[in-house]
């Protein structure tokens, strides 16, 4: 006897959005999450001592108003009257240790022919450094654009499909181009969390999946949950691995796909401590950080805040504290523990040719009342993994379930 009609396994947004659509649906629902916080990469760590109530973004910073399926929840929970617009403030170059406005990197004379090189480009089957770079030119490509693509996905651009890259949606014209929520993006995966019918365990990671007859078993540390369908919502590494002894046709294409490993470490500061001018963040060239985002967009008058995200394996702590402090201009001491904060992120690495690796998939859970969401189907940014779980609530619902 299943006690769910369906089971969830990771409470970001991707495992969330699903649970609001079933639960929506008036599904018995229950996800399981394997830490003590709800969201994932929607992470807005809020400091407590002297900074108490201030926060900053250690994963995913924006929305904008082109995440129509995000908006379409948020409106459904009542969640529109807190979307709060980003200040317009722009990113800038640390390079060679210094802070560069944008525009004095750029080699103009290679970029005047860009809006004819875009003429008849496909980006489908090509790769970031391919399309982009032969569009922008070799040097604007290396100066200006293979840092910036590396600062919004986390994890060196070049070999990313260029068609997961940016995505072109339309537009809800009632809602800020780019915003954020009061109390950041960890206020979409609190409040969902909270809708009624959605119960979400906390500090309960799965261990093993098993079937039961037409129902699965999810298997714990603390005990075994029965379901009439199942949705996998971790990073695809996890989902690699729980799905390798009952379901090895489908754990195999997934385990093609590469995981990036981002170490974060976010700093809140002083706003007289600063003499950085307002900004977006700044964006590492040939840099131990691909990026640090600044919560400048939601200015405070007390503190300011950046989040650095550093490639993995190169710096220890003290080196990080050091770049930090020669990139924002502090001390060393700026960076004692009750002003920082640290955490592992997790991308997926795509690549040229993951379509084929997707459709693979979608082709073995067709018929299943399994489903799979995440940030490894068509693309990493939020408003992807909210459709790719709305697809796959539809799918489960054609199966009969
Ligand atoms: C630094 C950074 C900045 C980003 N910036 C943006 C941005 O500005 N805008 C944007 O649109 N996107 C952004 N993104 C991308 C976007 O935030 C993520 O791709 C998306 O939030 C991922 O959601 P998810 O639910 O698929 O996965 P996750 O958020 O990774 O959630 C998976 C959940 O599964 C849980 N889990 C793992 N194993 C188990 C287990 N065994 N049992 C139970 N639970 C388990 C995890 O703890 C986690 O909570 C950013 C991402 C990062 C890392």
């Amino acid at each position: 006897m299943a006690d769910y009609d369906l089971l969830i396994i990771g409470a970001g947004i991707a495992g969330l959005s699903m649970a609001h659509y079933a639960a929506s649906a008036g599904l018995k629902t229950r996800v399981l999450e394997s830490e003590q916080r709800a969201g994932g990469c929607l992470h807005s760590h809020r400091f407590g001592g002297a900074l108490d109530g201030f926060w900053l973004e250690l994963g995913a910073h924006s929305s904008f108003n082109s995440y129509g399926n995000l908006l379409a929840i948020l409106e459904r929970i009542q969640l529109l009257n807190r979307l709060q617009r980003r200040a317009k403030v722009g990113f800038r170059l640390f390079a060679e240790g210094a802070v560069h406005g944008i525009p004095s990197q750029l080699y103009v004379s290679e970029l005047l022919l860009a809006p004819f090189r875009l003429i008849g480009m496909k980006k489908t089957g090509r790769s970031v450094a391919d399309y982009f770079g032969s569009i922008v030119g070799p040097r604007n490509y290396a100066a200006v654009f293979e840092p910036a693509f590396s600062a919004v996905i986390c994890q060196p651009a070049g070999d990313f499909p260029a068609d997961s890259l940016f995505r072109s949606r339309p537009r809800r014209k009632d809602v800020p181009r780019g915003f954020t929520l009061s109390g950041g993006l960890q206020t979409i995966a609190d409040s969902l969390s909270r809708q009624p019918g959605i119960v979400v365990e906390l500090g309960c990671a799965a261990r093993e999946i098993r079937r039961d007859g037409a129902n699965f078993v999810v298997h714990t540390d603390g005990g075994e949950y029965a379901a009439r369908a199942l949705c996998l919502a971790t990073p695809v590494a996890v989902a690699a691995e729980l799905l390798r002894t009952e379901f090895p046709h489908l754990a195999d294409p997934l385990a093609q796909i590469q995981t990036a490993r981002v170490e974060t470490v976010g700093v809140a500061a002083p706003v007289a401590a600063l003499k950085l001018p307002p900004l977006a963040g700044l964006i590492g060239r040939n840099e131990a950080f691909y990026s640090a985002v600044s919560r400048d967009t939601v200015p405070n008058p007390a503190y300011r805040g950046f989040t650095f995200h550093f490639r993995p394996g190169v710096l220890d702590e003290a080196g990080k504290r050091a770049r930090m402090g020669a990139a924002l201009g502090l001390p060393r001491t700026a960076f004692g523990p009750e002003h920082t904060v640290m955490k592992i992120n997790q991308l997926p690495a795509l690549r040229v040719g993951h379509d084929a690796v997707i459709r693979a998939v979608d082709h073995a859970l067709a018929g299943s009342r399994l489903a799979l969401t995440g940030n490894y189907f068509t693309g990493v940014a939020i408003e992807d993994c909210v459709t790719r779980s709305l697809g796959e609530f539809a799918r489960l619902r054609r199966e009969g379930w």
